[in-house]
């Protein structure tokens, strides 16, 4: 099967904070994965922008670093490479300063699609949208991307959506969650919307409990102080795993279109009950022989943020009433793994022998590492000696169900940055789902703050804390193994 690409209209793409870290890992490595494809044609042009002084060659040179140091098998494409870095430019501009701008004016072109993607910190986000006005960058049909995080509560969310608001219609603003850009994730929604078979089962007459799990193994060494203010609650749950969340649990869209999907996503978040404060665990890694504790890498002796949480939590309206949806995100874990399993409930009735209530449906969708999908179900050992049942993996991974066009598997940051440049918002956050789950987390963190919640310790390379096992074991469940 050769995979089909479709290019995409010319544009011009500014990248503020082009010498940023973001911008050398993932997106100009994206965009030139996105040229070598087909999919940016060769009128587009992208233009860097930040404060350091560099010209159009230092800035080239920047990125075919970037490309060397992250690109994938691509790198070797040294002709590609040297016409992609053809379209380069830089501007030397500071959002809060006056220079750069006018040159930037002057390098925009009309008639394609002008995109500004805002890879700096969000205190720049205002800077950056009103000198975009005021020069008359930005026009009514240009596309802003903004990088998470999207506020650190309620208020300063609602404050940068208004700030936002103030120069750029909702239509324009791309706020990127990259775990919405991953292939398995758009999957889930064609496995469950492209089939009959697990529709009539996706609700509490047949669903157990569903599990979803972030886990990193990587600490917080190096952006530990920066991390100290946020935790894994604003860090991971109110963006990433909540919209793992409104995907899995969402009512069927009556197209998968942006807003007919994001109404979707909206109204499980509002369905969310509040987290009772005994179904909720959180945890600090300790340290392990050199390798630092949490409090050490975040240089904060008294540190009471957390680096793990898990969570039981319930949606309540008629599908989920009284299923109830386990979270847990970590860092330090033993393995890099995310994944999402909807455990299916207990046959009523075995008529094998021996077998009774053994057997139990679980579709797995892993978003890393080996995306894909595999249902496991139940099956005759085969051979001779009688019925005996195992449970074996019906695998959809994509790389054995698909086999050469698994390889061109986009990455969520490039696949994104393409549906920008289409005008599709679909798997991109609208500012009242922002602020939705910005709602139902501020409480959770509100009352930690006001109880001095400690967090409890759990060892490096472990699944978190005794009592994040005990959040299920109470439930007569138990967590899926974390394996990477
Ligand atoms: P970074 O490495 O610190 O880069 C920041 C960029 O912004 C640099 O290019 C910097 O260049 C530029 N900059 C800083 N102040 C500026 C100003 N006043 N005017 C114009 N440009 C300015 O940060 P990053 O890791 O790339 O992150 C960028 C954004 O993405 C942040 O909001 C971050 O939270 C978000 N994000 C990052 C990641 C990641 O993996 N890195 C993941 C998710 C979200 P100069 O110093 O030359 O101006």
């Amino acid at each position: 099967m050769v995979s089909r690409v479709i290019p995409v209209d010319p544009f011009d793409l500014v990248i503020f904070g082009g010498t940023g870290d973001l911008a050398r890992r993932k997106i100009l490595p994206g965009l030139f994965r996105r040229y070598l494809s087909g999919q940016m044609t060769p009128e587009s042009r992208i233009i860097g922008a930040a404060r350091s002084e560099m010209d159009d060659a230092g800035f080239r040179e920047m990125v075919a670093d970037a490309i060397e140091e992250f690109g994938g098998p691509e790198k070797s494409e040294k002709a590609a490479i040297a016409e992609f870095l053809d379209k380069l430019a830089y501007v030397a501009i500071d959002a809060k300063g006056e220079g750069g701008w006018k040159e930037l004016a002057g390098q925009m072109r009309d008639g394609v699609v002008r995109a500004f993607y805002f890879s700096v910190a969000p205190s720049l986000f205002g800077d950056l949208a009103e000198r975009l006005h005021a020069h008359e960058i930005a026009n009514s049909e240009s596309r802003i991307v903004v990088e998470k995080p999207f506020g650190r509560d309620l208020e300063t969310a609602k404050a940068l959506n208004a700030t936002l608001a103030g120069y750029f219609d909702e239509t324009q603003i791309y706020r990127i969650d990259h775990y919405l850009g991953k292939e398995t994730v758009q999957n889930l929604m064609a496995v469950r919307f492209g089939n009959v078979l697990f529709e009539p089962l996706w609700n509490n007459h047949y669903v157990d409990h569903i599990q979803i799990t972030v886990a990193e193994t990587v600490g917080v060494g190096g952006r530990g102080a920066y991390y100290d203010k946020s935790g894994a609650m604003r860090d991971m749950v109110q963006n990433h795993l909540m919209q793992l969340l409104c995907l899995i649990a969402m009512e069927p869209p009556s197209k998968f279109e942006a807003d007919e999907v994001r109404n979707e996503k909206l109204k499980v978040i509002r369905a969310l009950q509040p987290v009772d404060s005994h179904h909720i665990v959180r945890g600090q890694y300790d340290a392990d022989g050199d390798s630092p504790s949490y409090r050490d890498d975040a240089e904060n002796p008294r540190s009471f943020t957390e680096s793990f949480v898990a969570m039981r939590c319930h949606i309540n309206n008629w599908r989920w009433a009284g299923v109830p949806f386990y979270l847990r995100t970590g860092k330090k874990m033993k393995a890099r793994a995310s994944e999402i399993a909807v455990v299916f409930k207990d046959l009523g009735h075995s008529i094998f022998e021996g077998d009774e209530a053994r057997h139990r449906n679980i579709l797995a969708i892993r978003l890393q590492p080996n995306e894909g999908i595999d249902l496991q179900v139940t099956i005759k050992e085969p051979g001779p000696g009688g019925m005996r049942l195992i449970d074996v993996p019906l695998d959809m991974t994509f790389s054995e169900a698909l086999g050469e066009e698994a390889d061109d598997v986009t990455d969520a940051y490039e696949r994104l940055i393409m549906d920008v440049i289409r005008g599709n918002q679909t798997l991109f956050m609208r500012g009242d789902e922002v602020e939705a789950a910005w709602e139902w987390t501020d409480p959770i963190i509100e009352g930690w703050n006001k109880r001095n919640d400690v967090p409890k310790w759990y060892d490096q390379g472990s699944s978190g804390p005794d009592d994040a096992l005990m959040l299920m074991h109470r439930d007569g469940r138990r967590w899926r193994d974390i394996k990477g």
